[in-house]
């Protein structure tokens, strides 16, 4: 009963600092608003991409496919 007003407390802004509304980042995105960085291709890029380039100019970086044949 007490207990929780102690944990609202905490709660309150003790953890986290500054919250994360606003300009905070909570997790793993990126700047809205990115472009691919292909010259001349204006495609934007998912906040989740982390790559610098839309998925038709990525880097084609082979997964290891020793033996294997891709079908
Ligand atoms: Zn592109």
């Amino acid at each position: 009963m007490d207990e929780r007003s102690d944990l609202a407390d905490l709660a309150d802004g003790s953890i986290g600092g500054s919250g994360f509304t606003g300009t905070g980042r909570p997790s793993r995105t990126f700047p809205r608003g990115r472009v691919c960085g292909h010259d001349g291709c204006e495609t934007r890029l998912s906040i989740y991409n982390d790559s610098s380039y839309c998925s038709s100019h990525q880097p084609q970086v082979a997964p290891r496919m020793r033996g294997r044949k891709i079908a």
